[in-house]
């Protein structure tokens, strides 16, 4: 295909979204101009060697790699080698260490009991809330799920902490993402694929954008008023900053990290979580365990905790509450009305989204865009609906 003459496209925000849909559509022929208000690339993904210690640290908290898509494993492996990584949490809470997911090993140490698989099931079971057939906030979820004693020990005070509100506001999706295991299963997650890119995300996103169609501008903000002359605009930017926060700003937590190190080995883990309500933080990371493959005597932690964002913090996880999706449904209307601009990503579309749905889904967006352009066709404003 030859569009060397055509009008290239913009994409706001450098982060995955933007990368993949770059790179896809520039292997197509288009010309395509990333814009990244940051001084760097790969967004709340970036990794970057720490000054004092040469660990890997995950900048902007721990990510790690996981899905059951072959498509979306083959491409992230086409751009950075992957190294086996499962991702195996603790959780401290009432002065003790506990395994997480919640699993056998977990529940026989909380309990004090020596269950084997169908008798802790069925302890479970006998713990559950059973009045709660259909459960709608995070809190009846956990108490139909574990009963109240598992939910107060692992999920109460660190949701607490984590979002800022009762469980009982919270929906039970975010619950949802957790399972419970009746056998001595620790992964977190269940995905077939899984690893840790073995430099990091940020070669794995610049090796994205290293394609002669692409040029990016980093620390250049691109707002509404800069379209004029492109064929399209991608815009991974919040959705509320894009409209001028027309009916005010959508609520995120944002989350701060005190950075301290450590000569040795802190903690045993990466993660470490603190269910405890009257611990400050929810998580401790030490990021040298991200790589194991590696060898460091200096160890670098991040104490992470969450709060509000205000103008001025880096939003992470939408908050999506009854005032919040009332908010993104007025943006959507208006993100509908807005021409040659499609809203991608975590922060264009207002969703917690893990890093493969990430890939998934600019994928189809790229592919999308391919498809109605070549049918001079429009382009939808959101390839999946927000709301
Ligand atoms: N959660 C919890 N206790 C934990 C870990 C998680 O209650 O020890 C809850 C909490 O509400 C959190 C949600 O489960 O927001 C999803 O957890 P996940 O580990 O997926 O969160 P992430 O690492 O993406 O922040």
């Amino acid at each position: 295909m030859s569009v060397g003459q055509s009008r290239a496209i913009a994409i706001a925000g450098a982060g995955l979204s933007g990368a993949v849909i770059a790179r896809t559509l520039a292997e197509a022929g288009h010309r395509v101009e990333v814009f990244e208000s940051r001084d760097h690339i790969a967004g709340n993904c970036h990794t970057a060697r720490d000054g004092e210690t040469g660990v890997l640290v995950h900048v902007y908290g721990p990510h790690i790699f996981h899905t059951d898509d072959a498509e979306v494993w083959d491409t992230v492996n086409r751009f950075a080698r992957f190294r086996p990584y499962r991702n195996r949490v603790k959780t401290t809470s009432g002065g003790q260490v506990y395994s997480l997911p919640v699993n056998l090993h977990t529940i026989n140490q909380f309990f004090g009991r020596t269950f084997r698989p169908d008798e802790a099931r069925a302890f479970i079971a006998g713990k559950a809330d059973r009045t709660i057939a259909e459960p709608v906030t995070f809190e009846e979820q956990a108490l139909a799920f574990v009963g109240r004693e598992l939910y107060e020990a692992f999920f109460k005070g660190y949701t607490e902490k984590q979002w800022g509100c009762p469980p009982s506001d919270l929906p039970a999706s975010i619950l949802k993402r957790l399972p419970v295991r009746f056998n001595y299963d620790d992964d977190y997650f269940f995905h077939r694929f899984q690893g840790m890119p073995e430099e990091g995300y940020t070669p794995m996103v610049a090796a994205m954008l290293d394609h002669p169609g692409i040029a990016v501008h980093l620390q250049t903000p691109f707002s509404r008023g800069g379209r004029d002359g492109y064929a399209h605009v991608f815009s991974s930017a919040p959705l509320d900053n894009w409209f001028g926060m027309a009916y005010g700003s959508l609520g995120y937590r944002t989350l701060d990290f005190e950075r301290f190190t450590f000569e040795g080995d802190y903690q045993g883990c990466a993660v470490m979580n603190y269910a405890d309500a009257d611990v400050p933080y929810t998580r401790i990371t030490e990021h040298k365990h991200f790589a194991p493959w590696e060898s460091h005597d200096g160890s670098v932690c991040y104490r992470e905790s969450a709060r509000a964002a205000g103008p001025d913090d880096i939003p992470y996880y939408p908050i999506r509450l009854v005032r919040e999706k009332a908010q993104l449904a007025q943006y959507v209307a208006l993100a509908a009305g807005e021409t040659a601009t499609t809203f991608v990503g975590r922060l264009g579309t207002y969703r917690y989204l893990d890093m493969d749905v990430t890939i998934r889904e600019a994928l189809d967006c790229a592919r999308l865009y391919l498809q109605k352009s070549a049918a001079g066709e429009p382009m939808p404003a959101f390839v999946t609906p927000p709301l």
